[in-house]
């Protein structure tokens, strides 16, 4: 007898993928957390009942919320990821060699463990690359707290929902800003709009104060439900969105490594908005 894992996200729809053998199912204390394997999409992590990543379509997310904004700022040193806590954020910007130190600050410990773990293929190692400084913390109170500053910023967070929550919040995007460098860039996780729009409108209200260029990017992510997958992107440098893809290309052809889905024309393109999701933009 099949046992399904059933995403209610929302209202209306639900998302069925088969356990076809489930490798840890608990609470972490903080978060539901359960790891099973799914026929298509390879070993599936889920938290308080959301899809938060799968082996099969990680890499389309991962790549795209890293090598956007890497590539973009063009000289990135530094870079904060907060969430991230199956460990493919920090995989994927380490492998810019370029980059020198990352902090990643995750609020549950657990979810690292279990996932270096059961799905060691999205970490593939970065949790131990001397490169690489983790903080478990909750990202809300680290921004508000810390004195340092970052050139990237990457919030790979849960959705709007429990500990994620204050990671959509204003106070937390100003933080953000004050812990950028000049030229900096910020990048979010912002739900996919045919079915959380708001999530678009609100963080495009609560960033538009706080920097010159504020807007989003997209790309599909099959186990996100329901199209588009937006990326906030905001930056005191509106040139950053502009760069031709020959630029990219050019930066793109230094580096060491292939990508699956990122292209230096899926980067350039991936900033034309629907009409859709121009339309939510407050
Ligand atoms: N790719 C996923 C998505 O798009 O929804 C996100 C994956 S990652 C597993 C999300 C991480 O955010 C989780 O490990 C969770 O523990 C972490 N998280 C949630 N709220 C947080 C907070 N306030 N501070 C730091 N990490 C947080």
């Amino acid at each position: 007898m099949t046992k399904w894992f059933e995403e209610a996200l929302h209202p209306g729809i639900t998302q069925r993928l088969s356990m076809d053998k489930i490798l840890y199912q608990k609470s972490t204390g903080l978060q539901d957390l359960v790891i099973f394997e799914n026929s298509v999409f390879g070993r599936v992590l889920a938290l308080d009942g959301v899809v938060q990543t799968t082996e099969g379509d990680e890499h389309i997310y991962h790549e795209m919320l890293s090598h956007v904004p890497i590539l973009a700022h063009g000289a990135a040193r530094r870079v904060l990821i907060i969430g991230g806590g199956d460990g493919g954020m920090a995989r994927e910007v380490m492998r810019h060699q370029s980059v020198t130190d990352v902090t990643m600050v995750e609020i549950d410990r657990t979810v690292i463990d279990l996932c270096r773990t059961h799905i060691p293929s999205l970490s593939r190692g970065a949790f131990d690359d001397p490169r690489l400084d983790l903080v478990i913390a909750d990202g809300a109170v680290f921004i508000e707290q810390t004195d340092a500053r970052w050139d990237v910023i990457i919030i790979d967070s849960t959705d709007p929902l429990g500990p994620g929550e204050v990671l959509f919040g204003e106070p937390f995007y100003r933080g953000c800003k004050r812990c950028l460098t000049p030229g900096g860039v910020l990048v979010t996780q912002n739900g996919v709009p045919y079915v959380q729009g708001k999530e678009v409108t609100n963080s495009h209200r609560r960033l538009v104060p706080h920097f010159r260029d504020v807007w989003f990017y997209v790309a599909p992510v099959p186990t996100y439900q329901g199209g588009h997958m937006a990326f906030g992107w905001a930056t005191d440098d509106a040139s950053l969105r502009t760069i031709s893809s020959d630029v990219i290309a050019r930066r793109f052809e230094t580096l060491s490594f292939t990508t699956s889905y990122y292209t230096p024309e899926v980067h350039v393109a991936a900033f034309a908005l629907p009409a859709y999701v121009t339309a939510l933009l407050a």
